[in-house]
């Protein structure tokens, strides 16, 4: 039913399911079902369930047929579209439709018929920025890098829940297992979420963030990245611009000023105890981003930049004639053009 594909293990008796559960041979879920997969056969047999079209008269409703319905569609839905224009209807799609073979074949169709701007979906709920972000840096809305988890030793999750959702699009199999294979090698996995998830209840680590903070978060993510002199484009420079404007951009979202709006008395336990770890550089444009053990404190917050961002390392400027410790700042202000 969503992006993660995973593979299903139906038992039938004739036409009934007698049991759903994974398929543990399946290469993309080895066996995962979150709960909406295991609930496919009480959706099935729902005596609730609607099968045919219904159409409301007054306060009641009633079952019509297929050609019936889309007569009621076209008489309602035509004035409005002559009076008001097409924007005025508008459009939901999400799970499971957009994962239906039918809603594959003929939602752009009917997309088109209706001729509205007005489209929304699971993902503009949940992951719009991701998508534009997305667009914008890599020229498609779906171009998303993924955490190389099987080679990430520190791995920060931000509000996601892969114990309940099998990594989504990461398509992960046995995430769990794959975490435990983290730890096994001595890495560690931290969970910024305002819900005590299932994922953050294994996490070394749970930070509790106030709901509504990610950006002012990230941004103190992005300040350190430039306050500890570890952004450098390196082979990606050709391909990159506006980094000075982001730079001056998150000049004022120190981990000290962000904290207390995350809802965080001080910095939090992520940036001033965890082992450092800092993002380096991909051997590819956009392979998975490894970490490399470094001594900095504030440095490990890149971690994060490393799940949504396949280069983002230190300068390669030896710019060492400008006094300011915030140099790299200071650089983009003046140009010093070393
Ligand atoms: S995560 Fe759940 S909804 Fe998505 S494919 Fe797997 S079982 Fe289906």
């Amino acid at each position: 039913m969503c992006e993660a594909t995973c593979g299903l293990e139906l038992h039938l008796e004739g036409k009934d399911i007698t049991l759903v559960r994974g398929d543990r041979d399946d290469v993309f879920s080895h066996g995962f079902l979150c709960p909406k997969g295991t609930a496919l056969k009480q959706l099935e047999s729902d005596p609730d369930r609607l099968r045919r079209p219904q159409v409301r008269r007054g306060d009641s409703w009633h079952e019509v047929s297929w050609d019936d319905a889309f007569a009621e569609v076209e008489r309602g839905l035509t004035p409005i579209f002559e009076r008001y224009g097409r924007d005025a209807g508008a459009m939901y799609m999400g799970n499971p439709n957009v994962h239906n073979l039918a809603g594959t074949l003929y939602s752009r169709v009917l997309i088109q018929a209706v001729g509205s701007k007005n489209l929304y979906s699971a993902g503009t709920v949940d992951q719009m920025p991701k998508q534009v972000s997305a667009g914008l840096m890599f020229g498609m809305a779906l171009s998303m890098p993924i955490p190389d988890i099987d080679r990430t030793d520190y791995l920060l999750i931000l509000g996601a829940n892969p114990f309940a959702s099998n990594g989504s699009l990461m398509t992960a199999p046995d995430y769990p297992g794959r975490l435990r294979a983290l730890r096994a090698r001595g890495g560690k996995f931290v969970v910024v979420d305002p819900r005590r998830s299932k994922t953050a209840e294994e996490a070394d680590e749970h930070l509790f963030i106030r709901p509504g903070t990610d950006a002012q978060f990230l941004f103190g993510v992005v300040h350190t990245l430039f306050e500890e002199e570890l952004v450098s484009l390196g082979t990606v420079a050709d391909h990159v611009a506006g980094v000075e404007g982001v730079e001056l951009l998150a000049g004022e979202f120190s981990p000290e000023a962000v904290a207390p709006v995350c809802g965080w008395p001080t910095l939090s336990p992520a940036i001033s105890t965890a082992p450092a770890a800092r993002c380096s550089r991909s051997p590819r444009p956009g392979a998975p981003t490894r970490l490399a053990p470094r001594a900095s404190g504030a440095a490990r917050v890149s971690v994060v930049i490393a799940a949504g961002c396949a280069a983002f390392p230190r300068c390669s400027a030896s710019c060492r004639s400008c006094a300011s410790p915030r140099r790299l700042r200071h650089r983009a202000r003046v140009r010093c053009g070393a």
